[in-house]
């Protein structure tokens, strides 16, 4: 059977974006988090006029003796937040870090420069206009866009809100994003096992996941392979969220149901993916809820969730469509046979002796092992077709990029 590329299954996603429309307007303050639904301008300047970068003393650079020190006498204070009183030429005003620079000076000279005689000050040879001056605007002028829609707002977003007096933002509502997990064998934590069952990571998985990227979490609970009640579920789920996630049951077994119900529900692709872990990927609508299914296996789950899922969620959310960073670092293992698949191995970053860092291999790499993504930083990717030696550099996402933007 022919394999679909991670980088179609991807297109195919993009494609297939339709992004929320759906808005609240929100105090700027409980904003973290959210994605921006309108382009921000500002009706300021930051700062808003010319003001000093440091303690110290403004004057004129006219007043200078050419590659001299020159003594002026000091005419005034100025403090942050307070007005400047009109400048008296041939004087230096003593002024502090974000102090509004006298109209007619145009330079600052910091206090470790200078020696304070008296009332006077003795300053440096050699001091250029605009001298630890910054400039009305520096940061942001008058009808510049601050922030653009699809922003997710972190906290020096807001900050930068703040700075041009922003208080209420538009922001998109999150998404509502179902997530079942599927098989017999599943009980939650909390309850005993009985013989042949397992405790649901997944649900737990792509719970912190939707979480944590900041969409609401519908749980959908564990559904029994049982076709009847896997097409009822899926269709209360796509009834009550924007995206329905399923784990387990889409390979071609006899105890996987999720295709044929997506199938009568709705209209379901499922590809062999050209991907390691996770080869079984569905994706289709119920009704006209988009669907993913992800196999069962714990780490097909992880993997699959971030590098295939979030992309189209956060697309659906509002922000440009993004695929995760990649970084090119050095080996610490090898893959002597080449596969036809793309590998995503789990890989702890380890500094050398040289300082450098490098990729090591979590032992197993088994997709049932969750430990490997517990014990990792990053996915080391091997392409398709490749073989890869020790010393080799390899792309990998990292983990903590992954989950926190
Ligand atoms: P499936 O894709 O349904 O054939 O499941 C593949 C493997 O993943 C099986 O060993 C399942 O027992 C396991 N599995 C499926 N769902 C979960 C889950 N929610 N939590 C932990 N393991 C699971
Ligand atoms: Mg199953």
């Amino acid at each position: 059977m022919s394999l679909l590329s991670v980088e179609n299954a991807l297109q195919i996603f993009k494609d297939n974006v339709k992004p929320t429309t759906a808005i609240k307007r929100v105090p700027a303050s409980d904003s973290l988090g959210y994605v921006l639904a309108e382009d921000v301008c500002s009706t300021l300047n930051v700062p808003p006029e010319d003001c000093s970068a440091m303690d110290g003393y403004a004057l004129c650079t006219d007043d200078l003796i050419d590659g001299q020190k020159t003594t002026l006498k000091i005419s005034q204070r100025v403090m942050a937040g307070h007005e400047a009183q009109s400048f008296e030429r041939g004087t230096a005003v003593r002024i502090f870090t974000g102090g509004q620079i006298p109209v007619g000076t145009n330079a600052v000279v910091m206090q470790e420069d200078c020696e304070v005689d008296g009332d006077s000050v003795v300053l440096p040879a050699s001091i250029n206009p605009g001298n630890n001056v910054r400039p009305q605007g520096q940061d942001i002028k008058v009808d510049d866009v601050v922030l653009v829609k699809g922003q997710k707002l972190f906290p020096q977003h807001i900050g930068q809100l703040a700075s041009v007096g922003i208080a209420e933002v538009a922001i998109y509502r999150p998404l509502r994003v179902a997530a079942l997990s599927t098989g017999d064998e599943l009980v939650d934590p909390g309850s005993p096992l009985a013989n042949g069952q397992i405790y649901n990571s997944n649900r737990f998985i792509m719970a912190g996941m939707i979480e944590r990227l900041g969409f609401e979490f519908i749980d959908g609970g564990i559904v029994p392979d049982d076709f009847d009640i896997t097409k009822d579920k899926l269709s209360e789920a796509a009834q009550n969220a924007d995206v329905v996630i399923t784990s387990g049951g889409v390979s071609v077994g006899d105890a996987d149901y999720v295709k044929p119900a997506v199938d009568e529900l709705g209209h379901l692709d499922l590809w062999s993916l050209a991907m390691k872990p996770g080869k079984p990927v569905a994706f289709g609508h119920i009704n006209d809820t988009p669907f993913f299914g992800l196999p069962g296996n714990p780490v097909s789950v992880f993997v699959g969730f971030l590098v295939l899922i979030k992309p189209y969620l956060q697309a659906t959310q509002g922000m440009p469509w993004k695929e995760p960073r990649r970084w090119k670092l050095p080996i610490n293992f090898e893959r002597k046979r080449s596969g036809i698949r793309q590998e995503y191995i789990r890989v702890s970053l380890v500094q050398g002796d040289d300082g450098e860092q490098r990729l090591e291999s979590f032992s197993t790499q088994d997709s049932g092992v969750l430990r490997s993504t517990v014990y990792s930083d990053a996915l080391a990717i091997v392409p398709p077709n490749t073989t890869v030696k020790q010393g080799d550099l390899l792309d990998c996402i990292l983990l903590d990029e992954l989950l926190n933007n």
